[in-house]
């Protein structure tokens, strides 16, 4: 075939492909905001919607201290590296905040990358090889799962959250040298918290490791922010932790992975999307260390983020409305069925507030919801505008029973 053949057969297929996309109603259609990420935001139309759907659980990302803290990086230390860490990348910033973040962590050192997806992409394979083990919980986060696959240890999973079928797994791995039970830390379509203290207490029953995904807990969880492992009372139990910079810790970007030293030394002689990227931004570095001196001095963002939480826990419930149960700022509303569930957040939108919509294949069949995330940056009166959204979209749409 010739070469011009061969292209358009080759972008025929894939305009093919995203038109099927299209017509099965999976194709994602980005939300182009005009404004910083906030409490509220400005869409590129001009309206101002109630944003309940971003990750900024402590309303940092569009905070103007941060703002300036990251202008001061960048005065101090420049825009950007052009280099790996270990060429010419490192800046005495980049180490301030690796100690600072295991510091926070409660581990014992910490290592940067471009993202958590690099952290949990680059973590299994320098660490783990086909005498070990890795036990995953099923609904980790597609990062772990990728980063397992580059791994060749022995590859067990158990059920989601299930504690009797992770026993079964570390059953089943007995005889492998090393075993690590992986689980996100606090899984994001639930808001479900991994029951630490128990895993942990596996964990010791049967001679593994315990590795946890903190990205939707760094910064807020537990009575001092620092996590699920603080959550559950079992800091000092848990062995390696991997997190973002681009949630609750600030917002922008970056990944980190805090352990042992000899784990974060392996991972800085070996991890390849360690020594094959980029350095951390000087900006991101300098502003997320702000950060962390910022959330060891007050605990006015977490507490503010909390008391949002149950606020509109109660109130949604209060409506009428099917809420999944828990304590997290991440709140499924459940629609049970798609159509309805994109019904209720276009109905939403067009009230002025942002939610997304989760169905069928990102969640289980019949389990079609509205995630809200609360933020500490929310106002009273934004949450009560929502609500009132929530009860005028609901009585549309007959979702509320009298
Ligand atoms: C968001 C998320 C990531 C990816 O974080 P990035 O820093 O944006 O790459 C990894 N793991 C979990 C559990 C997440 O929720």
């Amino acid at each position: 075939m010739e070469k011009s053949h061969a292209a358009a057969d080759f972008h025929h297929r894939l305009a093919n492909d995203l038109s099927d996309l299209r017509e099965k109603g999976l194709f994602k259609i980005e939300r182009v905001i005009a404004s910083p990420q906030g409490a509220t935001v400005q869409s590129d139309d001009g309206r101002t919607l109630i944003n309940l759907c971003a990750n900024n659980y402590l309303g940092l990302s569009g905070d103007s201290q941060l703002a300036h803290a990251a202008i001061r990086a960048i005065e101090h230390y420049g825009y950007g590296m052009s280099s790996v860490r270990f060429i010419c990348g490192t800046q005495t910033v980049h180490k301030q905040l690796e100690r600072a973040l295991a510091d926070f962590l409660g581990m014992e050192d910490a290592i940067l990358y471009a993202a958590a997806f690099d952290a949990n992409g680059g973590l299994f394979e320098p660490l783990f090889d086909e005498e070990d083990a890795i036990i995953s919980d099923a609904l980790n986060h597609a990062s772990i799962i990728d980063g397992i696959r580059l791994c060749r240890a022995a590859r067990y999973r158990f059920q989601h959250n299930d504690m009797s079928d992770l026993e079964v797994q570390l059953l089943a791995a007995a005889g492998k040298r090393h075993k690590l039970i992986v689980t996100d830390g606090v899984f994001s379509m639930d808001g479900t918290i991994a029951q630490l203290d128990r895993i942990c207490d596996l964990a010791d029953r049967y001679g593994a490791l315990v590795m946890i995904d903190e990205s939707h807990a760094s910064g807020f969880m537990g009575p001092n922010g620092r996590g699920t492992h603080e959550h559950h009372g079992v800091m000092g139990r848990v062995d390696i932790i991997t997190g973002t910079l681009g949630k609750a810790l600030g917002g922008a970007m970056g990944g980190f992975t805090a352990a042992r030293r000899e784990v974060i030394e392996t991972l800085r002689q070996k991890s390849r999307p360690y020594l094959f990227s980029n350095s951390l931004a000087p900006a991101i570095a300098g502003a997320s260390l702000s950060v962390l001196e910022r959330l060891s001095s007050s605990s006015e963002l977490r507490d503010r983020l909390h008391d949002n939480t149950r606020y509109f826990r109660a109130a949604i419930t209060e409506l009428g409305f099917t809420i999944k149960p828990g304590t997290h700022p991440v709140v499924p509303v459940m629609l049970f069925d798609a159509p309805l569930a994109q019904r209720f957040a276009q109905k939403l939108y067009a009230l002025g507030v942002l939610v997304s919509g989760f169905f069928y294949p990102v969640v289980p069949m019949g389990q079609a919801r509205v995630r809200v995330q609360l933020s500490a940056a929310h106002t009273r009166e934004q949450l009560d505008s929502a609500l009132a959204a929530c009860r005028q979209a609901g009585d549309e749409l007959d979702l509320l029973g009298k």
